[in-house]
């Protein structure tokens, strides 16, 4: 990196446009030697270009996959020296954590500050956790009734391993992926999302870098429709591991019902975030604002659906719609910056669209509501918005938004608010705000969904499991949970007599 006299550095692997993709150890250009743009969010200017992967390079990939898994060059290296190469990874994020957190602020318009102290050491987090279990994925033996036989279990790879993840953390999402398939054992295609394809390959030079077998990681940047659907009906892909919308969810199980690969779905949501009279509620209303404010709302998480009791609702609304009127607009490099602006025109009309529907339906903006002007009028930006007068049926109530726009709807009592917190399609996260243990306990167990937060909300880390109930997915990421989704059980029979 050189400094450029702005604070800012200018990566080197900027440079090196247009950036190719990682196929078998080789960094290449696309097979039709297309390439696509990149857009830096808070300015909408073009920030590299970027070699487009199709289905042509997908099957080159998947093909320098399998070799690399069968071919045994991953697989006769010990844990040991498994385990070391996800530690040196780690080691050389940390190292090149201020190119990755600016390439990962330009590319996503997420402000520097949340790249980072967030983003960049929790993505070295993650190689570290699963680097420790490669020395600990056992088998079992088995006491069988039938005589004379000698029954254990041996936890193996699943195989060659497609990775299609969103745009909204792509450092950290690529490392949500790779980190756990690598440490069982398995090869990988990775296709990050058109938006936001720079960490994950600057990534890829570090983990070629780390001195991985070639082959092993793959990245292969590209489109949804092509690069995407390809790596998700491709027959020779073992397991798909998606992260993204719901609906796209569902396109790849049915891809994946011609070779039933296995597939594990981290998609969308619309959190419920529950506030009861006895939280303390400065620090509640602080909590509701990084629930939904938090990465520009662009979180599958977001605590989108605000329920507040109706004896402090006033209160909490006076002060939810202060704070938001408040917040820091501005582009994402600058450190000063608390909410940038979202991924692109297409996300900033969806959401732009939602607040008309909105309104349309009767419900009444508190804060924002509008795209900020003067110097911001350039990028994608949306005031933090809150509304008001909102039904539990109106569209802004049940569909996710991907935004910074938040619901807020009145409560009465604790079955009242479990039954109507629990009326979505989706089941991802909760929130819960209350100092009486007994009410904690309650909601805790009587909320769908896969992750209850009480006086806090979006903590994360690599050793708790996450994922989510209903439509929003099956299989969990994180913690000893994921090995199951990248681990296969073979049973062995041994006749002793
Ligand atoms: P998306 O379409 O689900 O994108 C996620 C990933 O899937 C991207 O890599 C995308 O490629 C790829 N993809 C798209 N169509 C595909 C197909 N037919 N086959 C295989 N892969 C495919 O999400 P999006 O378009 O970025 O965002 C749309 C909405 O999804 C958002 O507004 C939000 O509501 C939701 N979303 C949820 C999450 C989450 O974490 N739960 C994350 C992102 C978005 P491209 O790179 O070409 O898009
Ligand atoms: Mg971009």
């Amino acid at each position: 990196m050189t400094a450029n006299g702005t604070g800012t550095t200018q990566s080197a692997f900027l440079q090196r446009q247009p950036i190719k993709m990682l196929i078998g150890g080789q960094w290449v250009e696309a097979v039709s030697g297309k390439v696509f743009d990149t857009i830096n969010p808070s300015t909408g200017k073009v920030l590299a270009k970027v070699a487009e992967g199709d289905r042509e390079d997908i099957n080159r990939a998947v093909a320098a996959a399998r070799k690399a898994f069968e071919g045994g060059s991953w697989r006769k290296l010990t844990s040991s020296q498994r385990g070391r190469l996800l530690l040196k990874l780690a080691d050389l994020i940390e190292q090149n954590a201020e190119e990755l957190a600016q390439l990962e602020t330009l590319d996503n318009g997420k402000p520097i500050k949340y790249s980072r102290g967030g983003d960049v050491p929790l993505t070295a987090d993650h190689f570290r956790y699963f680097a420790g279990w490669v020395t600990k994925l056992e088998g079992e033996t088995i006491p069988v009734s039938v005589p004379n036989m000698f029954t254990y279990t041996l936890r193996e790879p699943v195989g060659v391993v497609g990775q299609i993840i969103p745009w909204n953390f792509p450092l950290q999402m690529a490392a949500w992926k790779l980190a756990p398939a690598l440490a069982c054992g398995n090869t990988v295609i990775l296709k990050p999302a058109e938006q936001t394809p720079l960490s994950a390959l600057r990534l890829g030079e570090l983990v070629c870098e780390a001195g991985f077998p070639e082959g092993v990681v793959n990245i292969v940047p590209g489109f949804g429709e092509t690069a995407g659907a390809a790596l998700a009906a491709h027959p020779d892909v073992d397991k798909i591991a998606f992260t993204g919308s719901t609906e796209v969810g569902k396109r790849i199980l049915r891809a994946s019902v011609d070779n039933l690969k296995k597939v594990t779905l981290e998609l969308g949501g619309k959190s419920p975030n529950i506030i009861f009279p006895d939280a303390d509620l400065k620090f509640a209303i602080r909590g509701a604002m990084n629930a939904i404010f938090f990465n520009q709302g662009q979180v599958c998480t977001a605590g989108s659906r605000l329920f507040v009791h109706a004896s402090v609702y006033d209160q909490v609304m006076g002060g939810l719609t202060d704070a938001a009127s408040r917040m820091k607009l501005g582009a994402s490099i600058d450190p000063a910056t608390e909410l940038g602006p979202l991924i692109s025109q297409e996300q900033l009309e969806r959401v732009t669209g939602y607040i008309e529907t909105g309104r349309r339906e009767g419900a009444k903006t508190m804060a924002g509501g509008e795209r900020p002007g003067g110097n911001l009028a350039q990028g994608y930006f949306v005031q933090p918005t809150v509304f008001d007068h909102v039904r539990d049926d109106m569209t802004i109530a049940r569909e996710e938004i991907f935004g910074p726009v938040v619901v807020a709807l009145p409560f009465e009592d604790v079955e009242e608010v479990a039954a109507r917190a629990n009326k979505s399609i989706y089941g991802l996260a909760a929130g819960v705000w209350t100092n009486d243990v007994k009410k904690v306990h309650k909601m805790a167990a009587a909320l769908n969904a896969g992750v209850v937060w009480v006086n806090t909300y979006n903590q994360f880390d690599a050793a708790a499991p996450f994922g989510g109930y209903k439509q929003s997915g099956y299989g969990r990421e994180m913690g000893h949970a994921v090995l199951d989704a990248y681990t296969q059980i073979k049973t062995v029979w041994v006749n002793l007599r």
